[in-house]
């Protein structure tokens, strides 16, 4: 069973830290997750949890006339607001069975898994995303929304907002001497992160990252094991900023 295809399983045939890699090296824009049915088939696509339809994009069909070229690669596409201001985002569909304005509730029909769009092969890209108010702005303007990994919420709610969270800290390693905290912090910026040092218990940390969504935290702490940091590791624990 799942929460997104009507009779398969999710199998995941392109992660969301694959997808980041690629937004890193320029040669995609959009983060999500790809899957297909168990064995490569297709798939109806189900409504993730219950919200209004923002946007369809359906050009095959005729609906809304035009091609769109916000989407970039998306073919046609399906885009929710539920509770929070989170949009989850269905792309590349062979067909779109849901018209803009209308409720859905969790479970509900969307489309066809399909191979419109940048799509090598029938697959559903599947995104979520948390905008600071009702999204109405472009879809590449990342100052109105932040990405959320979908990895953890495929089979489950969407975050609730109800309780303030802590925020997750990832730590790309502890010194007890100064200087060294500030060499990995550096060497970590050449690299295009966004390192900062925090004196903690009498620990310089260096973080690259603080987040409420643990899915981001944890995409963070992967980059960095895959950039060769081991040692990343995720903490509430804060501490003093120290400047670098
Ligand atoms: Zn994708």
């Amino acid at each position: 069973m799942s929460r997104i295809l009507l009779t398969g399983n999710n199998q995941i045939t392109y992660t969301y830290e694959k997808h980041i890699v690629n937004v890193a090296a320029g040669t995609a824009w959009a983060k999500g997750i790809d899957m297909v049915k168990y064995k490569s088939q297709v798939d109806k696509i189900k409504a993730h949890s219950a919200g209004r339809v923002i946007k369809v994009i359906d050009y095959l069909s005729g609906t809304n006339g035009v091609p769109d070229n916000e989407g970039m690669g998306y073919g046609n596409y399906v885009m929710i607001l539920h509770e929070n201001n989170y949009v989850t985002l269905y792309a590349h569909l062979e067909t779109v069975y849901v018209k803009e304005g209308i409720q859905v509730k969790q479970g509900d029909v969307l489309g066809l898994m399909g191979n419109t769009g940048s799509s090598y092969g029938a697959h559903l890209h599947f995104e979520i995303r948390k905008y600071k108010s009702e999204p109405a702005g472009n879809l590449h303007d990342v100052s109105t929304y932040e990405w959320i990994n979908p990895t953890p919420y495929l089979e489950s709610d969407l975050p609730k907002e109800t309780e303030q969270k802590e925020y997750e800290r990832v730590q790309a390693g502890s010194f007890t001497v100064k200087a060294n905290a500030m060499r990995r912090a550096n060497e970590l910026k050449k690299k295009g992160f966004d390192a900062i040092i925090k004196l903690y218990n009498g620990n310089y940390r260096v973080q690259v990252g603080a987040y409420q969504n643990h899915g981001n935290a944890v995409a963070m702490m992967e980059k960095l094991k895959t950039a060769g940091y081991s040692d990343a590791y995720i903490t509430t624990e804060s501490g003093e900023d120290i400047a670098i």
